[in-house]
C-alpha cells in the first residue's frame, strides 16, 4: 500500500484547548503522528510518499467540499490575528462567540472574533500559526491517496494530522480543520468511481463529512460512534439522521453507547459494511480514528490492539479500493501499534492483483 505521510504536520502544534470549562494541554499533538511513523519503521507494511505538490489542482478539490469564504478565511487567519496585535504572536487563536439559532449566518462580519466563531463550533480546536499549512498539506496526502487508489492500487494511507472528519462545508471544530475523508471520497468521484462510500470508525461522529455530503446519493456516509446524547460533538450524530432530498437513504449513522462491547462494536461494523455494499460502492473512504481503544483519555470503547488487526482484515474482504484517512487517537503512546495494526492486517487480507 503507498502511505502519504505529512511532513508539514508539526507546524500544526497548539498549546491549549478549552475542554470542560478548563483550558487543558492539547489532545490532538504532533507525538501521535512520530508514533505512527516510528511503528511503520519497525513495520513496512507500505511504501512511504509524499503528496504532488499540485496547489491549483488541490484547490480546486478543496473548493468542492468547503466554501470559498471559509477557505479565505483559514489560509489567512494567523496573519490578520497577528495584524490585530503584535502580542497575538505568542497565543493560539480560539473562537468564544458562535451564531446559534436564529442568528445570522449570510452576513460576513468585520469582527475577526465574529467571524472565527462564525467558522467554527468548538473552542477545543486552536488556530496557530502553521495550522493552515499543515491542513493544507494533510488534504494534499488524502488527495493523492485517492488518486492513488483511482489509478489502480487497491490501498492508500493518508498519514496525516490535524484530522479531518469533524470539519464541515464552512466551519472547523474537533481538532479538524480541511475535511481529508470527504476530500478523498470527492476525489475519488472525480477520477471514475460513480458511488463511493465513507466509513468513519473514529469514536466520534463524523458530523463534518455527514454535513458536506448530506444532500447527495452519490457518496454514502456511515459513521459508527458513540451516541451524541452523551459523547462529542453531541449535536449530530442520531440514527434518525438519514440525509436529505436526493440524499435520502445515503446517511446511515449507528450510535452506540458509551462502554459498548467489543461484539457489539463489530457488529455495527457488519452493519455498515452491510450498507457499503447496498450501496454499490465502487470505492470505500475509511475515516480512521483508534480513540475506540480501551485506554483512550477521551473516549469509551474498550478495543484492544489486536481488534484493530482484526478490523484491517474485515476491511479487506469488502472487497472494495480503500483510501485511509487518520483522524482521532489520543492514548498517544499507543496510536502507533494500533494504526498499524489496521494497515497491517488490510494489507495481508487484500485480494490479489
Ligand atoms: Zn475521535
Amino acid at each position: 500500500m503507498k502511505i502519504f505521510r505529512n511532513a508539514l504536520h508539526r507546524r500544526h502544534d497548539a498549546r491549549l484547548e478549552m475542554y470542560r470549562g478548563r483550558l487543558v494541554p492539547c489532545h490532538e499533538t504532533p507525538a501521535r503522528l512520530d508514533h505512527v511513523l516510528a511503528e511503520l519503521a519497525r513495520r513496512p507494511v507500505g511504501s512511504l510518499h509524499d503528496p504532488a505538490p499540485d496547489d491549483a489542482a488541490l484547490d480546486a478539490a478543496l473548493a468542492a467540499i468547503h466554501a470559498p469564504r471559509y477557505l479565505d478565511f483559514l489560509a489567512g487567519a494567523w496573519d490578520e490575528w497577528v495584524a490585530l496585535d503584535p502580542a497575538n504572536a505568542d497565543l493560539d487563536i480560539l473562537p468564544a462567540v458562535w451564531p446559534v439559532r436564529g442568528f445570522r449566518a449570510d452576513v460576513l462580519p468585520e469582527s475577526f472574533a465574529a467571524r472565527i466563531g462564525l467558522f467554527s463550533f468548538d473552542a477545543g480546536s486552536p488556530v496557530m500559526a502553521g495550522t493552515w499549512a499543515a491542513a493544507r498539506e494533510g488534504a494534499a496526502c488524502a488527495r493523492s491517496a485517492a488518486l492513488a487508489v483511482s489509478g489502480g492500487e487497491r490501498a492508500a494511507f493518508a498519514l496525516t494530522r490535524p484530522p479531518g472528519h469533524h470539519a464541515g462545508p464552512d466551519f472547523f471544530g474537533g481538532y479538524c480543520f480541511l475535511n481529508n475523508a470527504a476530500l478523498a471520497a470527492q476525489t475519488l468521484r472525480d477520477h471514475g468511481a460513480a458511488r463511493v462510500a465513507v466509513l468513519d470508525v473514529d469514536y466520534h461522529h463524523g458530523n463534518g463529512t455527514q454535513t458536506i455530503f448530506y444532500g447527495r446519493d452519490d457518496v454514502l456516509t456511515v459513521s459508527l460512534h458513540g451516541d451524541p446524547r452523551t459523547e462529542y460533538p453531541f449535536f449530530l450524530g442520531h440514527a434518525d439522521e438519514r440525509g436529505e432530498g436526493a440524499g435520502l437513504g445515503a446517511n446511515l449513522n449507528l450510535p452506540l453507547p458509551r462502554g459498548t462491547s467489543v461484539a457489539t462494536w463489530f457488529e455495527a461494523l457488519e452493519a455498515g459494511l452491510a450498507a457499503v455494499a447496498a450501496h454499490r460502492a465502487e470505492a470505500l473512504v475509511v475515516a480512521l480514528g483508534v480513540d475506540t481503544f480501551e485506554g483512550d483519555p477521551i473516549s469509551g470503547f474498550h478495543l484492544r490492539a489486536d481488534d484493530y488487526l482484526r478490523l484491517g482484515e474485515r476491511l479487506a474482504r469488502a472487497g472494495l479500493p480503500v483510501v485511509l484517512t487518520m483522524e482521532g487517537g489520543y492514548a498517544v503512546a499507543e496510536v502507533g501499534g494500533n494504526v498499524v495494526n489496521v494497515l497491517e492486517g488490510l494489507v495481508a487480507s487484500l485480494p490479489r492483483p
